[in-house]
């Protein structure tokens, strides 16, 4: 669900943000957060992609939910592109999007980590906006705030 991906990609962003040299820390929460829910934009239906409708319908004429758009090899593309700009937006989009892949892989449709080369799913047993994805998404909270504290 949209809030998991966007929780964990914050707590990613907090164990990390002091650990680099970061200059704008603000820009860089902002696009690990955009990053991270971005992959979804290949579904119409998501949160994401009903925000963006007429690009997300298009995205979805041509390639499949789960698919390109949740590949690492597309992911290391664009950040590639990124890099060319700033290295510090290159990271955080690098870090988010993958953080969102990672979420993917612990459902059952899982995600296809070697996709285009390879079509095997890595995948979990928490189902999207099930139980076990509510307890996954208040323990987060709970480390956010912990998290949180140790950093301030
Ligand atoms: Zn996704």
């Amino acid at each position: 669900m949209f809030r998991t991906h966007l929780i964990f990609s914050f707590f990613i962003c907090l164990l990390i943000i002091n650990s680099f040299n970061i200059q704008n820390k603000t820009i860089f929460v902002i696009i690990m957060l955009i990053a991270s829910s971005l992959p979804d934009i290949d579904s119409y239906k998501s949160k994401v992609g009903r925000k963006i409708k007429p690009i997300s319908f298009l995205i979805n004429l041509f390639f499949r939910h789960r698919g390109i758009f949740h590949s690492p090899f597309l992911l290391i593309l664009i950040s590639m592109v990124i890099i060319i700009i700033k290295i510090e937006i290159a990271a955080a989009f690098f870090i988010g999007y993958l953080s969102h892949l990672v979420l993917d892989s612990l459902t059952p449709e899982g995600v296809m980590f070697f996709y285009p080369f390879s079509k095997k799913r890595t995948k979990g047993f928490i189902r999207t906006g099930s139980l076990w994805e509510n307890i996954f998404f208040f323990i987060l909270i709970i480390l956010c705030y912990i998290q949180f504290l140790l950093v301030n």
